[in-house]
């Protein structure tokens, strides 16, 4: 069905490109060509964008240190009836950028916030690198300094889901080697630079391997990076006895590892950890 694209007095948080700049979306164009007001994180950055779709706005910057100072008035021009395009230099708004503080105060004052979904770099790394999209945990930018990213990185070892952080240039190959030290230079890894650029490449291995990638040539360490680390085996210590039980028995009549993925689903289990103790208690 289609939509009316601008309700007065309504914020819109807008998903903006993450490199390429035809992944606009049509509501997304037709957002901020229609709102009052495009809240930027970066105008100069924005003013690009607007300049490709030929729209000459009115914008104000909204960053992480003039948000709580200007969302206040940004309410009250919502109050007012009209409507504002919220936009960060790429991607969706809050993920990793500013823009809570606005979407929070406007929802306390009871203007409408409305979302126009688009790219986003997380989902576009998950959606593109072969690991397991379906349980993720997003951690953002890891911590800047050795010591409290290596702090950061063991509280996440024994994460089941896939895990997924934001990393620069200046620190990738840093935290790589990190994860390789505190996952396991065996876990697997896919590290998405550069999505939807002309330099894009999406590179998956283990992370020890993926230490020696980077290394091996300062290109691989340039751009922007999303990095996908699949989630810890879960500990055999989960796996009850009745389970793996049930594993042996149906695996009498269909192949073993059929039966061990029929009991992971009812139970939650890790089906890899199941399979192997199955066969273990049988050997
Ligand atoms: N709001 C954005 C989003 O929706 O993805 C994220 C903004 S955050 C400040 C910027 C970080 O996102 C970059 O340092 C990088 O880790 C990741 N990123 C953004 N664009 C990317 C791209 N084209 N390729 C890979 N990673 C990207």
């Amino acid at each position: 069905m289609m939509q009316r694209n601008e309700v007065p007095g309504t914020l819109y948080v807008v998903a903006t490109p993450i490199g390429n700049l035809d992944d606009i979306g049509a509501r997304a164009a037709a957002t901020l060509a229609s709102a009052s007001v495009v809240a930027a994180e970066d105008t100069r950055h924005t003013r690009k964008l607007l300049d490709h779709l030929a729209l000459g706005k009115e914008t104000v910057s909204l960053h992480e240190h003039n948000e709580n100072r200007r969302a206040p008035a940004l309410v009250a021009r919502l109050l007012g009836g009209e409507s504002i395009a919220l936009v960060s230099d790429a991607g969706t708004p809050l993920v990793s950028d500013p823009g809570y503080r606005l979407v929070a105060l406007a929802r306390e004052a009871g203007v409408p916030v409305s979302p126009i979904p688009g790219p986003c770099a997380l989902v576009a790394a998950l959606s593109a690198c072969g690991i397991s999209a379906a349980r993720f945990v997003f951690e953002g930018f890891l911590p800047a300094a050795a010591g409290a990213r290596r702090g950061a990185l063991s509280a996440l070892a024994a994460e089941t889901r896939t895990l997924v952080f934001y990393e620069s240039p200046h620190r990738i190959a840093a935290a790589v080697a990190d994860m390789a030290v505190v996952f396991g230079a065996e876990r697997r890894a896919a590290l998405c630079r550069e999505l939807t650029k002309r330099h894009e490449s999406i590179h998956a291995d283990a992370l020890g391997e993926l230490v020696g990638w980077l290394n091996g040539d300062a290109n691989r360490r340039r751009g922007e990076f999303v990095v996908v680390v699949a989630g810890a085996e879960a500990v055999d210590a989960g796996c009850r006895p009745e389970w793996i039980e049930a594993v042996r028995e149906l695996g009498a009549s269909m192949p073993p590892k059929q039966a061990a993925r029929l009991i992971a689903k009812v139970t939650g289990a890790s089906s890899q950890v199941l399979y192997r103790q199955a066969r273990d208690a049988g050997a």
